[in-house]
């Protein structure tokens, strides 16, 4: 569907080249813009269409005065023909809702639009029987109807146009059928004729016009929702990048301070213990000394990924803690099973076998742990001091000769 602005009148070359914005989408989309209005669209015809029904009756009333010698015939052809058709199909709308969702579309518009005509049809044979001498003048009885398919219905416009047609057909056959006949009013039915072709030819620029800004709303719509969900996307993507460290790949301190968040409240309600693992990698800075800052990261990558594998998420967090330290949350873990998840870290790390020369007490690159567990219920510690009691685990593992993991004196309670 283009959405090409009408050329400005001086632009003559583009005038004449211009083409007014198609009323059709590519089929997969079109499918899309049918399916996602069609709900609402079988409300308004089956609505509208009660009331047009009710207006079509009340124009007896009219009949009674323009033509009353085929009076018997508008009642006939209006309530026993047309209505019980007309319900019918109002019927078979409510009732049957998705069903006539599942059918093609152009199979339901076509059969509202041949309503429409039917009910202009029923008029003009009306017009052609009576021999009133008003019957011409009511022939401007076809408007509401035009009305009511271009712009009350609103048929979809290629049916609105064929519609349209068929109506104005009618009225230039009953100008047709009665010409030269003498009628008294005679001289109205041209000028009548040509006011319902009028009417048809400006509610059909209007119907086209309602159908184009339908399909641009539609359009922008999904523009905005597409634009939406990328941007919804890509926020989780930030979001889950802001919480990873960038070089090694592991969470980061910001997630690793969530977790403990979540954690501690777990274990404080259900009377449950956090263990915290705080991890430093060995004379690590005489590993940069000796083979560089860039193998230093390489380093850290390898114990970041040795660290997770032996941590699996489900049994608890492995993050960043900033240089060349990791910490480690498990959830609901005694200190018996903190230490052995401790030492099977030195032994990973260690068993990575990273050459580590200027080491002091070993062959390889290797990490100490300070373990601290509590029960936060049962004791009136915090994050912080549970943290401050994995770091002097920490030390006490470093002045124990490193390579090992070391169990916090207090707070503990296991
Ligand atoms: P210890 O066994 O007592 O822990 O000794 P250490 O050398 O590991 O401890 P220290 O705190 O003196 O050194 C830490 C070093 O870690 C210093 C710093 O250059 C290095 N470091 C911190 N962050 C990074 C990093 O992101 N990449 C690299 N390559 N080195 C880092
Ligand atoms: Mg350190
Ligand atoms: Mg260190």
């Amino acid at each position: 569907m283009s959405t090409q602005p009408l050329p400005l009148v001086f632009d003559l070359r583009a005038l004449l080249t211009w083409r007014p914005p198609t009323l059709r989408f590519d089929p997969i989309y079109e499918a899309h813009f049918q399916h996602v209005g069609g709900p609402a669209r079988l409300a308004h015809f089956a609505n509208s269409g009660a009331l047009a029904l009710f207006v079509y009756n009340l124009f007896l009333l009219a009949d009674r005065v323009m033509i009353p010698d085929v009076l018997e015939m508008a009642f006939q052809l209006r309530l026993c023909v047309f209505t019980p058709f007309a319900l019918l199909l109002l019927l078979l709308g409510w009732r049957f809702k998705p069903f006539l969702l599942l059918l093609p579309v152009s199979l339901v518009e076509g059969t509202l639009a041949l309503t429409g005509m039917a009910a202009a049809l029923s008029l003009g044979w009306l017009l052609s029987q009576s021999t009133s001498d008003f019957a011409g003048m009511y022939t401007a009885g076809l408007v509401p109807i035009i009305i009511y398919g271009n712009l009350v219905q609103r048929f979809r416009f290629r049916f609105a146009l064929a519609f349209s047609l068929s109506v104005v057909g009618v009225a230039l056959i009953c100008v047709w059928l009665r010409f030269g006949h003498g009628h008294p009013y005679e001289v109205f039915d041209i000028p009548l004729a040509l006011l319902v072709s009028l009417i048809a030819a400006y509610t059909l620029i209007v119907n086209y016009r309602f159908e184009l800004e339908e399909r641009r709303r539609f359009q922008w719509s999904v523009r905005a929702q597409t634009l939406h969900k990328k941007l919804a996307d890509s926020q989780s993507q930030l979001e889950a990048l802001s919480r990873l460290d960038p070089l090694t790949g592991v969470p980061n301190r910001r997630h690793f301070d969530e977790y403990i968040r979540q954690s501690w409240d777990a274990a404080s309600s259900q009377a449950g213990s956090v263990a915290l693992l705080l991890i430093d990698v060995d004379h690590f800075k005489a590993f940069n000394d000796r083979y560089g800052h860039p193998a230093g990261d390489q380093c850290l990558k390898h114990v970041a990924q040795v660290l997770q594998q032996q941590v699996p998420a489900a049994a608890g967090c492995v993050a960043r803690w900033g240089g060349e330290e990791f910490i480690v949350v498990l959830p609901d873990a005694d200190v018996a099973r903190a230490m052995k998840v401790a030492q099977g870290l030195c032994e990973a790390v260690s068993g990575l076998g990273l050459r580590h020369e200027a080491s002091t007490t070993a062959p390889s690159v290797t990490i100490s742990v300070g373990v601290a567990v509590t029960r936060p219920a049962a004791t009136h510690d915090s994050v912080d001091s549970l943290v401050a009691a994995a770091d002097a685990a920490l030390y006490r593992a470093k002045e124990g000769g490193r390579n090992r993991a070391t169990a916090a004196l207090s707070p503990v309670s296991g």
